[in-house]
């Protein structure tokens, strides 16, 4: 299989090494992954990883249990995030790292958008329900568990019930963004979102540009504080690595990169696939240090 994000090209061109050490963006069943956050880092590990953040929808609560399994197994575990931002009707997502997971505003910035993401599901559940699609809250809750509630979990209701073949059926027909059952996710405006996590200590970066098609939305962000651009990224080839570290350089933010594994219970592991430089990682402290 070819993944786009391990062309390491790029990376190698940036002068980094492309060792695989490094994936900063990954999701666990505290939003919409499959893999627990313990289960994050083990399989980390045995990636060969060094360092890694667990970057969840709208929460920070893995960033404790996973932090305990990587000081027993010799990961780095940053603290980290991924917030949504509404700029120009499009919803962006903004990755945040070191930032204090135990930060008063941050965790009630963050139980903001979970309240609003279980409102959407309702909205979402009584649209499909309009439609002869019998799925229940009840449904969608149990499969969010303790996470933030995201259209996978809705997709992963309509699976069960035979009413799709697959979650990428779901988004096709249903849930996707301008499908018949798609409802709007709460977000804030991108300076707004960067101001809180810049309060908590953090640093933010645009998550998986390419996925926008909208690169001229970067000066403006870069105006409102955005600290880094994400150029390493699964959906990301070679061309688009090239393309975000030159945007990086022009409005002098800061790289990172990541897989943005969702774990292995809607499509394969993708943990430590995406080839991200270690160079990235000293930027990256080292701008969170001069903050703090
Ligand atoms: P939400 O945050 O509820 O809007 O859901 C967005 C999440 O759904 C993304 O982070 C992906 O994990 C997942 N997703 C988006 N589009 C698709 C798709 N076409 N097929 C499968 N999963 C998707
Ligand atoms: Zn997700
Ligand atoms: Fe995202
Ligand atoms: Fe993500």
């Amino acid at each position: 299989m070819t993944v786009p994000g391990s062309d390491s090209a790029p990376v190698e061109e940036m002068g980094g090494e492309a060792d695989n050490q490094v994936d900063l963006h990954l999701h666990s069943t505290f939003s919409d992954g499959t893999f627990s956050a313990e289960e994050v880092v083990r399989r980390a590990h045995a990636a060969g990883l060094r360092v890694i953040s667990l970057t969840d929808h709208d929460s920070s609560s893995g960033f404790r249990p996973a932090e305990a399994v990587g000081q027993e197994l010799g990961v780095e575990v940053i603290p980290g995030a991924e917030l949504s931002a509404k700029v120009d009707e499009v919803d962006v997502h903004i990755l945040a790292y070191f930032i204090d997971p135990d930060h008063d505003e941050l965790n009630v910035c963050f139980e903001t958008y979970r309240n609003a993401r279980r409102e959407r599901a309702e909205r979402m559940v009584r649209k499909l329900n309009r439609m002869g699609k019998r799925v229940s809250m009840e449904q969608v809750l149990a499969k969010a568990g303790e996470g933030a509630i995201g259209r996978p979990h809705v997709a992963d209701v309509m699976l069960e019930e035979g009413f799709v073949f697959s979650t990428n059926e779901a988004f096709h027909k249903y849930i996707g963004y301008g499908k018949p059952a798609y409802e709007e996710k709460y977000a804030m405006p991108p300076a707004e979102a960067i101001r809180v996590i810049h309060d908590a200590g953090g640093l933010a970066s645009l998550a998986h540009p390419k996925l926008y098609s909208r690169d001229d939305l970067i000066p403006g962000l870069a105006k409102d504080g955005l600290d880094a651009i994400e150029v390493c990224h699964i959906r990301h080839g070679a061309s688009d690595v090239r393309r975000y570290k030159a945007l990086a350089e022009e409005h002098r933010l800061l790289m990172t990169g990541g897989s943005d594994c969702h774990g292995d219970g809607r499509g394969e592991s993708i943990i430590g696939t995406v080839k991200v430089p270690s160079e990235f990682v000293v930027a990256l402290r080292e701008a969170a240090d001069n903050r703090n």
